[in-house]
């Protein structure tokens, strides 16, 4: 039997999604790596429930995540029919699809064939009947940007999700997508961009000051760049790092290089000073970057996630500190 900490609601802070009427959580966990079958379901689990129990009630998915695709919203699916089951109104799920997940021509990119085909898998993986946000994973750019939008506002029409979002779109693109759907009758809710203090784009190409103009929110990922933003990679590739594990093509030995750890050891010098971890100090300043709703957590251990929530102690930077991770990551 699980009952949800009393509590969970007191420390977290919730954000207004750009100009929506939805609040997320300054803290969202992403179930992109580590939540499939690839842990062990309790341990899957136990840092699901800790999440919640945290007030985090944004759980990021998409239809290949986990190892084999799918099975982290299988995973996920199996604790919302049975411990989170009395908690869904209290929860927000998301979804997504655009990348490759099954053979032959209806299973990537970008299609209504697709993104219908795909949210009906999902939503089963998932034991829901609807998701709070179905995201495009990424632009497509041979399929009709007027399609896929469609495709996107009729699922808010029908009921299978509450509202939608984009991934991974460049600003033009993004505007473009948000322009369709308002003529189709939705609003465009927010965008999923890659940022952190070593990936500058969304600040460079002008998607921020493009969505905070829009009334669009933005919640990034990578914003540990999966890791490299911690002191694990200073000595060595440890063997239970995403880098050292040679299945994983994502991170690995090449991301690892003299300029970024000459980066990460002055960024650490900082964080002590803060009085923080470099994970934690990556977490603060992305949550205070301009334009972010809420920021994508992605954790291997219970042990991150409750280092990753100490940030929300300290997310103020004086105007020297900002200044300094400047000079240091430009
Ligand atoms: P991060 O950049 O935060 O990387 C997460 C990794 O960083 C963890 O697996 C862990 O690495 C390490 N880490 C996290 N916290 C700590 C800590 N306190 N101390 C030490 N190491 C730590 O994010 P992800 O790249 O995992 O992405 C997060 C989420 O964003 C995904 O789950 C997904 O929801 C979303 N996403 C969306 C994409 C899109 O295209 N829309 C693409 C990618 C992600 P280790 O495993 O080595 O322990």
């Amino acid at each position: 039997m699980y009952t949800a900490n009393p509590k969970r609601y007191e420390k977290m802070k919730y954000n207004r999604v750009g100009k929506s009427g939805l609040l997320l959580p300054q803290l969202s966990l992403g179930f992109w790596q580590n939540f499939g079958e690839e842990k062990p379901f309790e341990e899957v689990k136990e840092i699901v429930l800790a999440a919640f129990d945290h007030g985090i009630t944004h759980f990021d998915l998409a239809n290949n995540y986990g190892r084999p695709w799918g099975s982290a919203e299988s995973n996920l699916g199996k604790i919302l029919a049975n411990e989170l089951k009395p908690y869904r109104d209290e929860l927000v799920i998301s979804t997504k699809a655009g990348y490759y997940m099954w053979a032959g021509p209806y299973g990537d990119m970008g299609s209504r064939k697709y993104l219908f085909s795909s949210l009906n898998q999902s939503l089963k993986r998932l034991n829901l009947e609807y998701v709070d946000i179905f995201y495009h994973h990424r632009p497509d750019y041979d399929t009709p940007l007027e399609e896929t939008m469609k495709a996107l506002a009729d699922i808010v029409h029908m009921g299978k999700a509450l509202y939608v979002g984009i991934s991974n779109y460049p600003a033009v693109r993004a505007l473009e997508a948000k322009k369709l759907l308002k003529e189709y009758g939705v609003d465009l809710l927010i965008h999923q961009p890659k940022f952190s203090m070593l990936n500058r784009w969304i600040q460079d190409e002008g998607l921020v000051d493009a969505m905070v103009k829009e009334g669009v929110g933005i919640i990034p990922f990578s914003i540990l760049s999966q890791g490299l933003l911690t002191t694990k990679y200073l000595n060595e590739i440890p063997k239970d790092s995403r880098a050292g594990d040679k299945d994983n093509p994502f991170l690995n030995e090449s991301h690892i290089t003299k300029e970024v750890l000459e980066k990460v050891i002055k960024l650490n010098e900082l964080a002590i000073e803060r009085g923080q971890t470099l994970a934690e100090m990556a977490v603060s300043w992305t949550c205070q970057s301009r334009g972010i709703s809420s920021v994508l957590l992605g954790v291997s251990k219970m042990s991150q996630l409750l280092s990753n929530l100490k940030a929300l102690d300290h997310l103020e930077f004086s105007k020297e500190e900002l200044a300094k991770i400047e000079s240091i990551v430009r």
